[in-house]
């Protein structure tokens, strides 16, 4: 049967047997085997030693990840059977508010996992700190990342997260499932994926999108005000219509919001029902323990960062929750973390 939601709230992890589809049999699941995993990247540091001897390297250090990093990672989630999933393939959503869940049938053994890439802005305090500037797409419709170094600029096909897994699906296809990939979180004050008029992001936005990748509204500011969690319906509502206006219109409405700041909301929150009413059923706060809630009209999908402070301080959730080991992943470039 359809799992349908008509009005409350449940965790995913916590109900055994009714994800499914239309089978009258239905495997009965574990809560484990329920689970889906949601794991969210920063723009990648590629030159470590500009990043860490840079005057922002607290920050770089704390929410960033390397390269090197970065790709140890997918080598050890496809080792432990993780498998990328399309967050949209997880739920929908019927025109009377309904919410239909849908079960991801993996091949036995494998785990679904969703990967977001947060604020592929490329913004201008990044410039000269190792970081790429933009991406891009060749006439073969690859991504690439362009790169300064120096006087010049490189195509850099490892240059950040997304050139990179593209080429680890190629190399395993297996690794997306029916064609899934990642989610862009993008804000809007800095333009789109590093271009600073928007509008010429459009290419990219258009390649990404044929490859599966999905865009998030991420807020058009990143306001402070989602840290202290102080935003206003009003500002919100702001936020929300700039996004609309000049990313959305470029990189195509969307149904999912990443909060700024990993932001909860209960979803009895009038700033909730607000994104609830401009479409926005599909909602991602941070959340180690990655849990997913589903109610009348909406999932909420909690994501764990694997970025330094989660390498080097929280070494522990990389183990219990992925299987991996935190110390061989980590760079041994980075600073200490207190
Ligand atoms: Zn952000």
């Amino acid at each position: 049967m359809l799992a349908v939601m008509c009005g409350g709230c449940f965790c995913a992890s916590v109900f055994s047997c009714n994800r499914g589809n239309a089978e009258a049999k239905e495997e009965v699941k574990t809560a484990e085997e329920n689970k889906i995993y949601h794991i969210f990247f920063h723009s990648l540091i590629l030159d470590e030693e500009k990043a860490f001897k840079s005057k922002k390297s607290e920050g770089y250090n704390y929410w960033m990840t390397t390269r090197s990093e970065f790709n140890a990672i997918l080598v050890g989630l496809y080792k432990n059977d993780f498998v990328l999933v399309d967050i949209e393939s997880l739920v929908s959503f019927t025109k009377d508010g309904r919410t239909v869940i849908h079960s991801a049938s993996l091949p036995k053994g494998k785990k679904p996992l969703v990967i977001s890439f947060d604020d592929v802005n490329y913004y201008e305090y990044m410039k000269n700190d190792g970081f790429a500037s933009r991406l891009c797409v060749d006439a073969l419709g690859r991504v690439y990342a362009a790169v300064k170094t120096g006087n010049s600029e490189i195509k850099d096909y490892e240059g950040d997260h997304i050139p990179i897994l593209e080429t680890f699906i190629q190399n395993h296809p297996d690794f997306s499932w029916n064609g899934g990939r990642g989610v862009l979180a993008v804000t809007g004050y800095e333009g789109l994926l590093g271009y600073r008029n928007p509008v010429e992001a459009k290419a990219v936005c258009d390649a990404l999108k044929k490859k599966g990748y999905k865009f998030a509204s991420h807020s058009y500011t990143h306001t402070q005000k989602f840290k202290d969690n102080s935003i206003t319906v009003e500002r919100l509502t702001e936020e929300l219509d700039r996004w609309e206006n000049d990313i959305g219109s470029v990189c195509g409405s969307t149904q999912i919001f990443i909060s700024p700041f990993g932001m909860h909301l209960k979803e009895n929150d009038r700033r909730f029902k607000l994104l609830l009413s401009r479409g926005y059923r599909i909602y991602c706060p941070v959340d180690s323990k990655m849990p997913t809630y589903y109610g009348a009209g909406f999932m909420i999908q909690g994501r764990m960062s694997l970025d330094g402070l989660t390498l080097l301080k929280y070494y522990n959730r990389v183990q219990t929750n992925l299987g991996l080991e935190a110390s061989l992943i980590t760079s041994s470039n980075r600073p200490p973390i207190n």
